[in-house]
């Protein structure tokens, strides 16, 4: 779906009237006054607390911490394969459904202290975690080397999500991509314009289902392109699989996923996320 932009029918572009404009400023001067503050205290690890020797968010210690994902994997979704044997293939489920993304790779497991990493920097404004949250997922899936991507397109939130969290975190997290890369970063390209309460019960089939249509692309400005979608967290692969329908209807050529953290079917520690 392409929204016109003479004709903004979705519930979210009807009016970008004055508490919209209010609800910006307040979020750049928050966003300014945390950068001043940032500056003035000192620098401590942002998992353990230890003091850091220079710039930064996270100790050398915690970031060895994070645990990556082992082999081998999905050629297609990424999903990880009980047995260490053997080398990559493709799924049972993308044989069955294949998916409307190229390739979907993330760097580590949502556990320990990346899920720990991640949920500071999604809930309590931990926007400094960006950064080497970027450099842990581009070192480690090795995606946007050799100029692969024309842009970079974040996972939209819903403007309503966005006025509550006060950022995009699959926004900030594109943004350090783009700098390590120097690949541009599309903010306002890809829009989410339908949001409902995700329920972790849903099976992989129902959170299609429901996610179905909440996207739009503004035009056709990426037709032919090669895009790079960035997410935090890869748990069941619905939404990145929406967004990546909607760009390839919308004219895309190519369209991988990159996601610092999954879940792993498995692990103790990983619980379904929102979709
Ligand atoms: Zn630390
Ligand atoms: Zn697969």
């Amino acid at each position: 779906m392409i929204l016109k932009r003479s004709g903004l029918t979705a519930p979210a572009f009807r009016s970008l009237t004055l508490p919209d404009s209010i609800g910006r400023l307040l979020r750049s001067a928050t966003y300014l006054f945390a950068q001043v503050f940032d500056v003035m205290l000192p620098r401590v690890c942002m998992l353990c607390g230890d003091p850091l020797p220079g710039p930064g968010a996270l100790c050398r210690d915690c970031y060895g911490r994070f645990e990556t994902i082992p082999g081998p994997v999905c050629t297609c979704c990424g999903a990880v394969f009980p047995s260490p044997q053997g080398s990559d293939h493709l799924c049972g489920e993308c044989i069955a459904r294949p998916a409307h993304y190229d390739c979907a790779r993330s760097a580590g497991v949502y556990a320990g202290e990346l899920r720990r990493a991640i949920q500071q920097f999604k809930f309590r404004r931990g926007s400094m975690l960006a950064g080497p949250l970027a450099e842990f997922a581009a070192n480690l899936t090795g995606l946007g080397r050799n100029g692969r991507y024309d842009a970079l397109v974040p996972v939209p939130l819903h403007t309503q999500r966005l006025r509550s969290r006060g950022y995009n975190q699959s926004l900030l997290l594109a943004q350090g991509l783009g700098r390590l890369w120097s690949v541009p970063v599309e903010r306002d390209f890809l829009l989410r314009i339908s949001w409902r309460v995700p329920q972790a019960s849903l099976s992989r089939q129902q959170r299609r289902r429901a996610v179905a249509g909440a996207f739009a692309c503004r035009d056709r400005r990426h037709a032919g392109a090669r895009l790079l979608l960035v997410d935090d967290v890869f748990t069941s692969g619905a939404t990145v699989n929406e967004c990546a329908r909607t760009l390839k209807r919308c004219g895309a050529a190519a369209v991988d996923v990159l996601t610092v953290a999954r879940t792993l079917k498995d692990h103790p520690e990983c619980q379904l996320l929102s979709a």
